[in-house]
This record gives C-alpha cells, structure tokens and sequence, in this order.
C-alpha cells in the first residue's frame, strides 16, 4: 500500500494542475507546468481518480468527488465499495437516501453516529440497493425501529458482520427474521439492544447462523444459560463472546462454553456475579492437552486458547480458581504489560498472577517478536 503511493507534492501537483485547468489556463501548474497536461477534472482518468480516492479519500471524499458531475458520479458508483458516513454530524438520513441508488456495489457501511440522525427510511434505500452488502455499522442509530430489521433481512442476505449496539427499539421478533434470511453472519454486536436479545433470539442465532464467530452481548439483561448454552451448541466456531452485565447467567452458561465453543479466544463476564469457582475450573478444564500447554506456557502463548478473560466484579471466584484458568491458558497475563485476565473489583483476587511473576526474564523475551516488528 505505502510502496506504490505517491508523495504530497506529487499529488499537490495533479490538483494545482487540474485546478488551473478548470480556470482555463489549460495544463500549467504553477510549479513550471511539467506535468501532464489535463484539459479539465472530467479527463482525468477513472483509473487515477479511483486510485486518489482510495489512497486519500474518506467518505466526505468520496460524496464531494461523486457530486463533481455525473461521469465522476457513475465511476464512483460502480468503483467504491467501501464507505463509512461517520464524520456526518448533520443530515446523515437525508445524504443516505441520495447515495444508495448510486452506489450500488457498496460492500462495507459505516454509519455510526454520535448523536442520532438515521431513521428507518435509509435503512431502507440501503436495502434496496445495496444487495452486496456484507458490513454494515448501525451503532448508536436510537431512532430505528424494526423496519430497518426487516429491510436489511430481505435486501442483504449477504451480511456477515453486522453492528447495532446501542439499537434499543429493535425486538427480538425482527431480530429472529434477520437471523433467518441472514444466515453468513459471523460478527455480531447486539450490546445495549435489551429488547432483541433475549432467550427466545439466541436460540434463532444457534439455528440459523452457524458460522458466528463473534457475539456482543453486554448489558442484555434477559439474557439467561437457556440462551447461552443455545449458542454454545449451535455456534461451535465461536471465539468471542461477550456477556457483560448479563447478570441472569451461571456457571451453566460457562460450563456449555468451555465445552462447546473449543475456538473461544475472548470471553466477558463483567458483573456476572453468580458466576463461582465452577465455571472457572470447567474453563481451566477445558484446554486440549493443558498439562503439554502448562510445561510449554512461554513458549506456545499464542497456540490457542482463551487469550482475553474478564471477570471484573465477579465476586464470588476465588484465587485458586483464577489461577487454575491462568495457568492453563498461557495467553491470559494479569501483568501490566499484558494485562488479557481482567479482575478488577476482585479484590480477593489480587494473589493471582501471569507465569510473568514468575519468569519476568522469559516475558521480556516473550514480548520481543510483537514489538520487533
Ligand atoms: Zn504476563
């Protein structure tokens, strides 16, 4: 990517020239006119325009540039595929609902809001147009009610990764109708939707979306094991799962993970706090071949295993506990440097250490190859 770009003042040149040329002073740049000569911004290339956008471009880019006339506007169209409207403090719903028919081969779609802007009826034109589409970031959009669920489901089955945290007006039946038509989904973010995920939901996520690999479910307080121990056994290819502030959940829930899930890799359990020393064992329990694991700690810390643990305000675990999950997943430090085992608010925890304690030596070495590079 960085080899072939081309520097800022060579760039600064094309503009200042095309500048000049709109003006009528055809082809001279102001630094002496060696470059190519360009009769005017519609000549330049499709080609160069389309790489300029991808190297420096962002989204408020690529709406300027699709607006310069429709030539530009049709080349865009068919040439962006990826684009993210963020930046959009104001009349994000307005300027969705003009882009969509154009921009038809749009494949990832950020429209994460700080404030809420998006309503329904984009949504809508999205799913309408955009049928390749496979990312798309909705969080924070407060305004959207199901509609938006069931546009999406019939205009992208082709969604796998799919971001509506903070989405609290969505219900668990339109959630469930998504999950039916939407069945590539490996990435999904429900944190905040407390309505849409509950029990009945996940069950339909298990059925239908086999191919998940990562869940968010903080702060979806319905949520109970008959949930997770769905998922558990339905989504085998799991590797992350977050369940902060699930606060109905028990060992049960963990127990079906650590059985069920062998590629889990990151798990939250902030303010579990029925979760005991049960569900701690059953995941130190779980590591295939953990006694090789255990001699060969420093050595393999990235072969596998749970490599993120938070179990923050988990009041119930007890050090032994901890420290058996610690010692059998070698990916897990309570080290600063590292710090992937998060049990902060366990105040009875603060004996439990990474191998790191132990071996400071062997984890500077440890920690040269991600640095080395
Ligand atoms: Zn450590």
């Amino acid at each position: 990517m960085v080899s072939g770009r081309p520097g800022n003042s060579e760039l600064n040149s094309w503009f200042k020239t095309l500048m000049v040329s709109t003006t009528g002073d055809r082809g001279q740049a102001e630094n002496g006119g060696s470059m190519p000569t360009l009769s005017g911004w519609k000549d330049l290339p499709m080609e160069l325009l389309m790489r300029i956008i991808s190297i420096v471009g962002d989204g408020r880019m690529v709406v300027v540039a699709s607006g310069v006339c429709t030539g530009w506007r049709d080349a865009l169209g068919w040439g962006v595929t990826n684009l993210s409207l963020s930046w959009c403090q104001q009349n994000m719903n307005d300027l969705m609902i003009s882009l969509a028919p154009k921009f038809t081969k749009l494949q990832v779609l950020t429209l994460r809001q700080n404030k809420p802007q998006l309503e329904d009826t984009a949504v809508e034109v999205v799913a309408n147009y955009c049928h390749d589409l496979r990312e798309l970031d909705l969080s924070r959009s407060f305004r959207l009610s199901d509609r938006s669920l069931y546009a999406l489901a019939h205009g992208c089955p082709r969604l796998t990764k799919l971001n509506i945290s903070g989405c609290s007006n969505f219900s668990d039946t339109a959630l469930i109708y998504l999950t039916c038509r939407c069945k590539k989904l490996k990435c999904l973010n429900l944190c905040g939707c407390g309505k849409a995920a509950t029990d009945r939901a996940l069950q339909a996520i298990a059925e239908n979306c086999v191919q998940l690999q990562s869940l968010n479910l903080g702060w979806c307080e319905d949520v109970t094991d008959k949930g997770v121990t769905s998922l558990a056994s339905g989504c085998p290819d799991l590797r992350a799962l977050d369940l902060c502030g699930c606060i109905l959940i028990t060992d049960e829930s963990v127990v079906a993970l650590a059985s069920g899930c062998p590629h889990l890799r990151s798990l939250g359990l902030y303010f579990c706090q029925s979760i005991t020393d049960r569900a701690m064992y059953s995941l130190a329990n779980s590591r295939v071949n953990s006694k090789h694991a255990r001699l060969d700690k420093v050595k393999k810390k990235e072969d596998g295993g749970l490599a993120n643990l938070n179990i923050s305000q988990c009041t119930a675990l007890t050090p032994p506990a901890v420290q058996a999950v610690c010692d059998s997943f070698p990916g897990l430090h309570t080290c600063p440097e590292r710090h992937s085992l998060i049990i902060s608010g366990c105040l009875s925890l603060t004996s439990v250490h990474c191998a790191c304690a132990l071996h400071p030596h062997r984890a500077g070495r440890a920690l040269m190859p991600s640095h080395a590079y």
